[in-house]
């Protein structure tokens, strides 16, 4: 079959900023070098650009994860526009198609069962979803929105006036407009375009699956480091509006604390959170599962099966016994009922089940090393 054509515009931006990053940026540090400013300022721009994306494209637009101050919008649109992948529009668009269609070939924009390639960067240099963009109509709700729109139809100026008036402005204070372009501006634009891309390629096809197998997005801590905490992307794919990626406290998540940290001084709100109850699950069906098809390998372990099931069964019974006290306990703290007789009983019950879910944890986890010591 042939293949769709080029998208020059994309195809030329990709390798004229590659060939400076990797040969003009490079001979200037050799002849000339970097100052302390031109390395601050690229450090800070990375991460600005970035998480402009993941918090902003990513987290805020496409998947409503959370609501942000109109400050906070503009900035995230500049932040975006820097980046040059697109505007938040077309950008939400294809990633929302991405996650309902995930893995499907004919319809996720950068499906990652056509490779490491194309799923990377593959799939923006040639006219594949040409026919896609007639209406955004998976993003109504984005079209409402005026800091989404204004972007949109000056996207050509905004990314223009990023990637050039700014680093060049930058370097005309600090005295070398042309080193702090080249590092500040190019450099930083060619890091930032493969750490994020590496979301869509390296997330799906490197690291663990502890909450879902149902797709390829994998789990993986050393990616997280480099793509401002997306590296937990099996959470991020089976639990998508939560304003969380790494959903433990000490998983590196730089976007979700800039969240969280935004929202204490009032700029973002309604951080939406899965239910913890639901999550636990997912973990626990998953461990079922892989503890399942192995004990299926081992001869005559009927009985180790059995008591794999019946573990299981206990364990999500004692989660939503658990969950279910957790919440009537909250429902009561909001009254301030402070020394009712009915949250005595509960703040008791409540202590008992996390006892219990804890022994039962325990129970769960002896019958893994027992399947896993064959
Ligand atoms: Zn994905
Ligand atoms: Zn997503």
């Amino acid at each position: 079959m042939k293949k769709p054509a080029l998208i020059m515009t994309n195809l030329l931006m990709f390798v004229i900023t590659s060939l400076i990053a990797l040969v003009l940026v490079p001979l200037e540090a050799i002849s000339h070098g970097f100052d302390t400013v031109e390395i601050v300022t690229t450090i800070v721009l990375i991460y600005f650009t970035g998480m402009s994306i993941t918090a902003g494209y990513h987290r805020l637009w496409s998947h409503k994860a959370y609501d942000a101050n109109p400050v906070v919008k503009v900035i995230l649109a500049l932040g975006g526009a820097m980046a040059i992948q697109n505007s938040i529009l077309h950008w939400a668009s294809d990633h929302r198609v991405h996650h309902k269609h995930v893995d499907e070939n004919d319809k996720d924009p950068y499906s990652a069962k056509k490779g490491l390639w194309y799923a990377h960067i593959g799939w923006m240099l040639r006219e594949y979803q040409a026919t896609r963009y007639a209406d955004y109509s998976n993003c109504r709700d984005l079209q409402k929105d005026k800091v989404v729109m204004w972007q949109h139809n000056h996207y050509l100026a905004i990314m223009l006036i990023m990637n050039f008036g700014v680093p060049i402005a930058l370097g005309a204070l600090n005295g070398d407009m042309w080193g702090m372009f080249l590092l500040a501006g190019v450099f930083r634009l060619v890091v930032v375009h493969h750490v994020t891309f590496f979301i869509n390629s390296l997330a799906h096809f490197w690291g663990r699956q502890p909450y879902t197998d149902k797709n390829t997005a994998r789990d993986n801590g050393i990616l997280a480091f480099f793509t401002f905490g997306e590296g937990y992307h099996n959470f991020h794919h089976i639990f998508e509006y939560d304003y969380r990626n790494g959903v433990k406290w000490w998983q590196f998540d730089p976007t979700k604390w800039l969240i969280r940290g935004l929202a204490y001084v009032g700029l973002t709100r309604n951080l939406r959170r899965c239910p913890e109850e639901r999550i636990a699950k997912a973990q626990a069906e998953m461990q079922l599962k892989k503890v399942q098809a192995k004990v299926a390998m081992l001869p005559d372990a009927e009985g180790l099966m059995q008591s794999i099931q019946h573990e299981y069964d206990l364990l999500m019974h004692k989660l939503t016994e658990f969950y279910a006290t957790k919440k009537r306990l909250l429902e009561i703290k909001k009254k301030r009922l402070k020394r009712s007789y009915e949250r005595l009983e509960l703040d008791f019950k409540y202590r008992e089940l996390k006892y219990n879910l804890a022994l039962q944890r325990q129970k769960w986890l002896a019958v893994h090393q027992l399947a896993y010591a064959h």
